[in-house]
């Protein structure tokens, strides 16, 4: 998912959709804002895409000086409009607002626990979760019900949190998803994405750190730190895969760190080839890269129809094929009685390399070989990103040889954990090496309990 917020401008609403406009690419199923004008808050959320959420006319309702919003991606909890963030709820004394990317590892556990003290819970998602936390703490200022409540929470989030006349945002005490906090025009923004800032003329300033809040109000901005201050474990995959080439994430930009990833596979799995293509859009800095290194010619082998959506999301294996076949398309001059390099960025099920390597040799292709931009994929994520449980995980249950027959390749290789370290820029002395690895190595950085929500238990 991606969040936004910002803070004393009176196109808040305007700017939060342009923000959320650029942060599309985390999340397709459901977009929202919430706007407060001091006196109260109103709000406009539904399913699907940003243009499709919100019109002209829904936009000039929302009129305040403060607005956050959110792009919906569901990986726990469910879809379904009730679910589309922000959530919002009004009080007598004060209203509230929430926007989530993440996961809640010991949202269950608390949400038996508050529902046996009397909440009722008005959807599935974990977010909510923390609003109920919140309310059992209205005995203490707005920022302090907060502050009291994060201790609480598990797991990975980045939170924009809005009253009547706060804005707060809240990193958990690992700092696992990216969160950035800019200025424009003399008011607060924050965002998931520096791509954000850029869109809307933002400069951007700082990241929010690992277990600090942020609190933005007619005083200015606050730091408050609810966690020991701890290394961060960033999510690999927003380097990997997710976050958008022109942004930067931890202070390392996408595209570069990408392309270092592809320049440290060709060092690690080399292989003599005619062409090298990447799978649009993701994987194309990592290609570049990978040729650049291998003294390869980078080519356009394969081309994306841009009017699909993500592949990945569509709820049934068959339905996830044609999407494949609709989303990208060889280029048959470039690969026919080429052997030909495919760079992509990871494997999950491996729908996708399958369906390439099949299409790139039906174009005429005479070799392929697939090069992956990160390590095998053996774990399900619990923090949010990957919604594959780990039966779908095809790294799961089979080796490198394996998956290779599987996916009918000439070669396999992906690119080693260390070797994804050092192009990111991280040193294994640090704790986690400042990154979070658990689907490649098992190694969650939160604890995982029983009932914590798995990918597709939804
Ligand atoms: P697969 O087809 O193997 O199941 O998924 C891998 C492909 O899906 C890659 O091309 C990757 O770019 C794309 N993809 C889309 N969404 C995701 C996601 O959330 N996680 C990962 N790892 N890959 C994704
Ligand atoms: Fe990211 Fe993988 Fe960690 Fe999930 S398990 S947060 S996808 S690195
Ligand atoms: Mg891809």
């Amino acid at each position: 998912c991606g969040v936004f917020g910002v803070y004393g401008h009176r196109d808040a609403a305007q700017l939060a959709y342009y923000g959320l406009h650029s942060l599309q690419h985390r999340g397709q199923e459901g977009a929202g804002i919430v706007v407060s004008d001091q006196v109260g808050m109103k709000q406009t959320k539904g399913e699907g895409l940003v243009t499709e959420v919100f019109q002209e006319d829904t936009l000039e309702k929302l009129t305040g000086h403060a607005a956050i919003g959110h792009v919906r991606y569901s990986t726990a909890g469910g879809g379904g409009y009730v679910n589309v963030q922000p959530l919002f709820f009004q009080t007598q004394s004060e209203s509230l607002a929430l926007a989530h990317n993440g996961n809640l590892t010991n949202a269950m556990v608390l949400r038996e626990q508050l529902e046996r003290d009397g909440s009722i819970f008005q959807t599935t998602s974990d977010t909510e979760v923390l609003a109920h936390l919140i309310r059992k703490h209205n005995y203490l200022p707005f920022e302090d019900q907060i502050k009291q409540s994060l201790p609480y929470l598990e797991g990975a989030y980045a939170f924009v949190i809005m009253s009547e006349h706060q804005l707060i945002a809240v990193l958990d005490p690992l700092g696992m998803r990216p969160l950035s906090i800019g200025k424009i025009d003399g008011s607060w923004v924050v965002a998931s994405e520096t791509c954000a800032f850029d869109v809307i003329g933002a400069e951007y300033v700082r990241e929010v750190k690992p277990g600090e809040m942020i609190i933005i109000d007619q005083d200015g901005l606050r730091s408050e730190f609810f966690a020991k201050q701890n290394e961060r474990a960033i999510c690999s995959m927003e380097y990997v895969y997710f976050a958008r080439p022109d942004s930067n994430v931890d202070g390392f930009n996408i595209h570069s760190t990408r392309k270092m990833l592809g320049k440290q596979l060709a060092k690690e799995a080399f292989v003599d080839a005619d062409v090298v293509t990447g799978v649009p859009d993701s994987s194309i800095s990592a290609a570049i890269g990978f040729a650049e290194t291998a003294q390869l010619p980078y080519e356009l082998g394969l081309i994306k129809n841009r009017y699909v959506g993500r592949t990945f999301i569509k709820p049934s294996q068959e339905l996830r094929e044609k999407g494949v076949q609709m989303k990208l398309s060889p280029v048959r001059k470039i690969v026919e009685g080429k052997r030909v390099v495919m760079v992509d960025d990871s494997i999950v099920r491996g729908t996708t390399s399958r369906k390439i390597v099949q299409m790139l040799r039906d174009a005429g292709a005479t070799e392929v070989h697939v090069r992956i931009s990160s390590p095998p994929i053996t774990n399900p994520c619990y923090y949010g990103i990957d919604t594959s449980s780990s039966g779908e995980l095809i790294a799961s249950s089979n080796s490198v040889e394996e998956i290779r027959q599987l996916i009918g390749a000439d070669s396999l290789s992906y690119l080693s954990i260390d070797g994804m370290l050092e192009a990111i820029g991280r040193s294994s002395t640090m704790k986690n090496c400042g990154q979070c690895l658990a689907c490649f190595t098992g190694n969650y950085p939160t604890e995982i309990h029983d009932n914590t929500i798995r990918p597709h238990d939804k």
